[in-house]
């Protein structure tokens, strides 16, 4: 773990930033991603923290939906510092409306993102981790890619789509030593829920068995599980962290 090299996309903030930090605190190099230059202070003090806690920790710029950006960025990485071991595919975004007020761009930005940008982020790194005949990644997709929710159709498709895409990477890289693997965060308290309604969120947490709702920290570690030695031998899985929501 010491000498692991992390890329994560969307690390400025939210469950990215934390999964930068429990990786610090192992001593890993990490390669905090952030999409656009107003993010820079952000990323800045991300990197700042894993440094701090003992990790390297890198920012590099790129939006995930834009191949060209996604492969400079990972060549970038590649000729600084020679190596990335692991990717975790975790920038996302939401444009949440019933599917009579869904605008096709307000499907495709989400589908752009969060499915193409795991797809970019994927091909740009499997090349150098198949050089290297290892590899660990970990997408985040999310409980309702496997439940589906109203309000949500094009962020629940690109997150079952994401399952899709991770378990035909588990089946086309098993060979060179790649593992890919998905966590399906419930309700996470971030950026990204902070702004949902009060009734929203008394619905949300009357589901939960574990009738609390689920911090980053619970899924970085799940993350830093399946990059670990102790998951060698774990491919191709949706590990659900989500206190009960799902069932
Ligand atoms: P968040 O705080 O909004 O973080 C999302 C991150 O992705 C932000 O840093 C954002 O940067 C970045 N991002 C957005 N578009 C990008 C792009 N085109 N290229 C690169 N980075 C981009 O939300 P979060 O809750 O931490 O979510 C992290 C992941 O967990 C997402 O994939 C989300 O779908 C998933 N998830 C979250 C929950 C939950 O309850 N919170 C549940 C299930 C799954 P900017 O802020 O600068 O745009």
């Amino acid at each position: 773990m010491p000498n692991q090299s992390v890329l994560i996309t969307g690390a400025s903030q939210g469950i990215g930033k934390q999964i930068a930090l429990k990786y610090a605190q192992k001593g890993a190099t990490v390669y905090i991603n952030y999409p656009f230059e107003s993010e820079i202070e952000n990323a800045e003090k991300v990197a700042n923290d894993v440094t701090e806690l003992g990790g390297k920790g890198y920012i590099y710029e790129a939006d995930v939906s834009v191949f060209s950006q996604v492969k400079k960025m990972v060549d970038d990485i590649v000729s600084d510092h020679g190596k990335i071991d692991v990717l975790i595919a975790n920038a996302g975004i939401t444009k949440d409306k019933l599917v009579m007020r869904m605008s096709p761009e307000d499907w495709a930005s989400v589908i752009n993102v969060n499915l193409t940008g795991s797809f970019n982020c994927t091909k740009a790194v499997t090349k150098h981790m198949m050089k290297a005949r290892y590899g660990r990644i970990v997408y985040i997709s999310s409980v309702v890619g496997i439940m589906g929710n109203a309000g949500q159709a094009n962020y629940s498709a690109s997150k079952g789509g994401i399952i899709a895409l991770c378990k035909s990477v588990a089946k086309e890289f098993g060979a060179r030593n790649i593992t890919s693997n998905c966590i399906a965060p419930g309700y996470i308290e971030t950026e990204m829920t902070k702004n949902l309604s009060e009734d929203v969120n008394k619905e949300f947490l009357s589901r939960v068995s574990l009738k609390c709702f689920g911090k980053a920290e619970d899924i970085a570690n799940a993350a830093l599980f399946l990059s670990s030695d102790q998951a060698s031998y774990i491919t191709g899985h949706v590990l659900v962290v989500d206190g009960g929501l799902s069932l």
